[in-house]
């Protein structure tokens, strides 16, 4: 499999959103998407045009204090992830993470470097960081589904 990096400047939410949305539709039952970037970077927002794009209709809260927000829409449950709280690795074996990923199950995970070593590989890296007034999005896919995700992210720079 190729490794290839590519990233899309995204001038404003609205992009983030919509990149959320084109993401979603490469989404089917599984998968895991990890997603670096500082405080305000985007990741929350990122999640939240993805959870949109899948047809959740509610509000999208930042898991930061629970470190984990479920959805179910139909068959199809996401788990929100949010590591950043998180200050040894160690504690998610106490929290019980493993259920969450061995659930056939989509999981978005912010902060994933803070899990090192106690999460499952991801199979689409992405990086969000501040770049002019809006944000740049890098990505990587590392499986064949993150390869999947990653036409589709491509596929976004032409359609926002
Ligand atoms: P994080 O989860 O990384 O801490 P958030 O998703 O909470 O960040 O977003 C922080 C802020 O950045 C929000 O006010 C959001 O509207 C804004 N934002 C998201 N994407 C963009 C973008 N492409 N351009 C400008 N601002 C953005
Ligand atoms: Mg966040």
């Amino acid at each position: 499999m190729t490794v290839a990096v590519a990233s899309i400047h995204l001038p404003d939410e609205a992009a983030t959103l919509a990149c959320g949305h084109h993401l979603a539709r490469a989404i089917h039952e599984k998968g895991v998407i990890y997603i670096e970037g500082d405080l305000g970077a985007g990741k929350t927002t990122l999640c939240r045009g993805i959870l949109r794009g899948l047809g959740h209709r509610g509000a999208v809260k930042s898991p930061t204090f629970t470190l984990v927000e479920p959805y179910e829409m139909g068959d199809l449950r996401v788990y929100h992830i949010d590591l950043y709280r998180l200050s040894d690795p160690e504690e998610l074996e106490y929290v019980g993470i493993d259920d969450y990923f061995s659930i056939d199950g989509l999981c978005l995970v912010e902060w994933p470097e803070k899990g090192v070593g106690y999460l499952p590989t991801d199979d689409l890296w992405i990086r969000l960081e501040v770049a002019d007034k809006g944000r740049l999005l890098t990505w990587r896919s590392d499986s064949s589904l993150g390869e999947e995700m990653s036409r589709k992210l491509g596929g976004s720079k032409l359609n926002t």
